[in-house]
């Protein structure tokens, strides 16, 4: 409530579109202001996991409301495959305008997020100087924070990419740090972020090697530690402990969810549609096109550019294989290469709604923005459960009004630490979060080193024997607790 209060006044107070200060008014005194809010047109975002008809509602919102819709998706951003990558079609795209799909060249492998944000942001301000809505659709979650948050650190003109990998990043360091990456192992680079910014190593993995290399990285460019860039960025107006402030004031968000079972039957019919659509001679000519050569020099890479689409590494034997195969054989890889491509979509789905509850749903700090989900299960009930309620709130917004609708409220606990460093001397491992914590100390495989070490003192000292036993026995009566750590 009082977010949106305080944001209100900012728009009084005028320039809403590249805000970049905090008000400190009290909430009383932001109440009377609200009286004498002006309309002005929001920011909207479409959230939802894959299959969830965000497109669909954008139209509709675009249409009637006078918008332009911006894709937030990592792959509909490549020319080709647009099957498999959803793209909206062109009948589609003649109802209301669209951008950023299909502008890259499906062998551009390095097509960075700050790429996607800097031209995204000037569009925004353009559609905006139209007086029309900018409607950003996505899809993809660091695409989103880029937008919505300063999230990103500039270093130095390089652009960094969450798909890069360990070869960009030696590639990319200085030389004396280069050859630091190239010979010591994990633990020792670890140990040498320790030295320069221990702040940042008790916060990684030591498993984590890309990450901890770009922090040793981004100090020795800057000769300051990355956790102290970090901090500066947060402790910028509305940062927070994700990342930096809010680069839009008062953007209306809406969250397309659907019961899971549902959802899950949606996207198993959807994969069989897009079979119907032609996905297997899509798949086919892309391949022939881009992929065949570098498969036949085995150089082929399912981890960069349009190469990574769900859906596409998921037919590679299909794809690939000889003329020697049957064509029973055939069918066979056929039928796995479907069924892989529905397990993934499905993950991929949990996954985006993970984002939605992380990202914006337990946002911890001050730059949280109110969300506002939309139940999509029954798609007979479309109109009424979706599009009314959706129109309902971005006109409110455009009034500058407080919608009828409550955004989603979550319960969690704001105090919970998801960096904090644990160690378990027992297992041998680094743990990091509270929660992964308490999730250790009753996973299966602690308890099992904690008897091998009850055995083991025991055998040291026979009088403990006894005692041991009966501790042993009351563990085992607790058995549960998830184990999905990782070893040092
Ligand atoms: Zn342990």
């Amino acid at each position: 409530m009082c977010g949106t209060t305080q944001s209100r006044i900012l728009h009084y107070y005028g320039n809403r579109h590249a805000f970049s200060h905090q008000a400190t008014l009290c909430c009383s005194r932001m109440a009377a202001a609200c009286q004498r809010v002006r309309s002005s047109l929001p920011l909207l975002v479409i959230l939802g996991a894959t299959g969830t008809g965000k497109s669909k509602l954008a139209i509709e919102l675009g249409q009637r409301l006078g918008g332009e819709i911006i894709s937030a998706d990592s792959m509909q951003i490549y020319k080709g495959l647009d099957i498999i990558t959803n793209k909206v079609t062109p009948e589609e795209q003649q109802l209301c305008k669209h951008h950023m799909i299909s502008i890259v060249d499906p062998l551009v492998s390095t097509y960075t997020v700050v790429e996607f944000r800097n031209k995204a942001l000037s569009l925004i301000e353009d559609i905006f100087g139209r007086k029309k809505i900018p409607i950003v659709v996505g899809g993809t979650n660091y695409y989103i924070e880029s937008l919505l948050w300063k999230v990103l650190i500039d270093q130095k003109e390089r652009n960094i990419s969450p798909s890069e990998t360990w070869e960009d990043t030696v590639k990319a360091s200085p030389p004396n740090l280069k050859k630091e990456l190239e010979t010591l192992d994990s633990q020792e680079l670890h140990r040498r972020l320790r030295e320069v910014d221990p702040e940042m190593a008790a916060r990684l993995h030591p498993h984590d090697k890309r990450k901890v290399a770009r922090s040793l990285q981004v100090y020795e460019e800057t000769g300051i530690p990355h956790s102290k860039l970090i901090h500066q960025q947060q402790q910028a107006d509305g940062g927070g402990p994700l990342g930096g402030p809010l680069r839009f004031q008062d953007p209306c968000i809406l969250w397309l969810n659907a019961d899971l079972a549902a959802l899950d039957k949606r996207l198993d019919q959807r994969v069989d549609d897009m079979l119907d659509a032609g996905l297997l001679d899509e798949l086919k000519d892309f391949h022939d096109r881009y992929n065949q050569e570098k498969v036949v020099n085995k150089s082929q890479d399912y981890e960069h550019g349009i190469f990574q689409s769900i859906g596409f590494k998921e037919f590679h034997e299909y794809l690939t294989m000889g003329d020697h195969f049957t064509e029973e054989d055939r069918q066979k890889l056929l039928k796995k290469g479907i069924e892989a491509l529905k397990q993934a979509t499905k993950r991929y789905a949990r996954k985006q709604n993970k984002w939605v509850r992380n990202r914006f749903l337990k946002r911890p700090g001050v730059s949280v923005l109110p969300v506002y989900g939309l139940d999509v299960t029954d798609v007979a009930q479309w109109k009424e459960s979706v599009l009314k309620p959706a129109l309902h709130i971005v006109e409110s917004f455009m009034k500058g009004e407080k919608p009828a609708l409550e955004p989603v409220k979550v319960d969690y606990d704001k105090n919970e630490n998801k960096r904090s460093h644990h160690v378990c001397e027992l297992c041998d491992k680094i743990i990091l979060g509270d929660r992964e914590w308490t999730a250790h100390l009753k996973s299966k495989s602690h308890l099992h080193h904690t008897r091998k070490r009850r055995k083991l003192e025991a055998k040291e000292c026979p009088a403990e024997q006894k005692r041991d036993a009966q501790r042993a026995e009351a563990t085992r009566e607790n058995p549960d607790g998830a184990d999905t750590l990782t070893t040092v």
